[in-house]
């Protein structure tokens, strides 16, 4: 069955009611991840799902924490013992774990699913990627947030699904998209607890939107 030609048979679902660019989620920016074929998923279905899994990201993020005491540095430690002021012990860190998964589309059916929230390993400065609580422990630095989910393949869209959009959550001291969040292949959605509203960045186009919750959704 040539499904390129179903969805250009199928209703009108490259225009975009919603004002978007039809490229921005009806379309992976990435044709090796598509196959180079259009997607016929609704742009309407495709925000639905992403508001619903980013909710339940932010959700997971929120309940989702690690309080991490900070070594001191040997230089530390010397400057503290050389200081006549009372050694200041750091407060420990809390940290908030990342969720993220995928938006799918069934080409065939229109149908749009969705993988995780699948929980982020944590990051360490080094650009490690750990669980252990001895390396944790013992790190000198961590990112403020965590995820590799791009790179477990369990984490993906099931076989014959196309990947439409990425979708994630980041603790809640954070300012919105990240560097490496910019530089997604495909379009990628954040959620973060606490905001009232969640964003959408289109890499190719890099146009960035913003969408309410609604009430509907749970
Ligand atoms: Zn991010």
């Amino acid at each position: 069955m040539n499904l390129y030609a179903f969805c250009e048979n199928g209703p009108a679902n490259h225009i975009d009611p919603l004002g978007l660019d039809t490229n921005d989620i009806t379309k992976s920016s990435n044709p090796a991840v598509t196959g180079g074929k259009k997607s016929c998923c609704s742009v309407e279905d495709k925000l639905k799902e992403l508001e619903k899994m980013i909710k339940n990201a932010v959700e997971k993020t929120q309940n989702d924490s690690i309080s991490i005491s900070v070594v001191l540095t040997r230089s530390q430690l010397i400057q503290f013992a050389n200081s006549k002021d009372p050694i200041k012990i750091p407060e420990p860190k809390i940290l908030h774990r990342e969720y993220a998964g995928y938006i799918c589309c069934d080409e065939a059916t229109g149908e749009v699913s969705s993988t995780g929230p699948f929980p982020g390993t944590w990051r360490l400065s080094n650009g490690d990627y750990s669980d252990n609580p001895n390396v944790l422990a013992n790190a000198t630095g961590f990112q403020p947030t965590s995820g590799n989910v791009s790179v477990d393949d369990n984490a993906k869209c099931g076989k014959g699904l196309t990947p439409v959009a990425y979708y994630h959550s980041h603790p809640p001291e954070s300012q919105g998209f990240s560097k490496g969040d910019e530089g997604s292949f495909l379009p990628i959605a954040l959620g973060i607890p606490g905001w009232n509203k969640w964003l959408l960045f289109n890499p190719t186009t890099r146009k960035q939107f913003t969408y309410e919750y609604t009430e509907d959704i749970k």
